[in-house]
């Protein structure tokens, strides 16, 4: 696999600037960045700063973080997401990013809502946002979120989802935490059962040992110092044949705090071995 960095790992003191120049330093193959960091990004500076630095740079863009939140809008919040996703691909046409991120919703309430509706809901989220993608050459990777605060939590639910859009342009992100968030992955075989050619992103992250419903996005770790099984699940990734990227995506705030030099520079050497 190819290493890869996430910007939400140094997101509270780096910049899509500094991201890029230490990515590139430290051997990262690809990045993947944040919609919000970009909006920054552009208050300075122009899309044809970031094309001239992706022509003339090793790393390479692949996915962009996140369009959130797709399941059951009202007008206004579709309203919203709308315009952020228009902007996530205009930006990732003219640079070459081919892949955008899109994660199911969030709430107190998820867990009211039937399997049916999360299904059909996604279905037709998924189909509508792909077609406005395509034009611009842009394909979406749904990511389930394994806690029960999030309507889409399994590998099987999500791949079932994906599999009745069943276009080419949609696929999943897999994300090592948020496949433990779900019955700390005693379900590991359901990597089995993803077609090659639906895996569009990998994340990896390790957390703390705590129980479900405690464990958080907040207690990831570097890859190798915590309790998620990654050699097994790099095991099953290599034996299906997947190549392409590796993400380190933490969101530790202890992390946040520290130098973003320190961190890119740990987190590729941590990653390394599960390539
Ligand atoms: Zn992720």
């Amino acid at each position: 696999m190819k290493l890869g960095f996430n910007e939400a790992t140094c997101m509270k003191k780096s910049s899509v600037e500094d991201d890029l120049r230490l990515c590139e330093k430290y051997g990262y193959e690809y990045i993947e960045l944040r919609l919000d960091m970009l909006k920054n990004y552009f208050d300075k500076k122009t899309i044809k700063d970031l094309q001239s630095f992706f022509g003339s740079s090793r790393l390479k863009p692949y996915a962009f973080n996140s369009i959130e939140n797709i399941n059951f809008c009202s007008p206004a919040q579709w309203d919203a997401l709308l315009s952020l996703f228009k902007f996530g691909c205009e930006t990732a046409q003219a640079i070459g990013n081919p892949y955008l991120i899109v994660v199911p919703t969030m709430g107190e309430d998820m867990h009211l809502k039937t399997k049916k509706e999360v299904f059909f809901d996604s279905v037709k989220v998924l189909d509508k946002l792909a077609n406005i993608a395509k034009p611009y050459g842009v394909k979406l990777a749904f990511e389930p979120i394994g806690d029960k605060r999030w309507c889409v939590r399994s590998l099987d639910q999500a791949l079932e989802i994906i599999q009745t859009v069943n276009r080419g342009d949609v696929g999943l992100a897999l994300d090592s935490i948020n496949l433990f968030l779900y019955n700390r992955l005693e379900n590991i075989d359901s990597i089995d059962n993803v077609p090659l050619e639906k895996i569009f992103v990998y994340h990896i992250d390790d957390c703390e040992n705590l129980p479900l419903g405690t464990l958080d996005h907040c207690h990831r770790l570097y890859p190798g110092d915590g309790v998620i099984p990654l050699e097994k699940i790099t095991k099953k990734l290599h034996d299906k044949g997947y190549n392409e990227i590796c993400s380190v995506e933490l969101f530790r705030p202890e992390y946040w705090e520290l130098d973003p030099e320190t961190v890119i520079k740990t987190a590729a050497e941590r990653a390394k071995r599960f390539l």
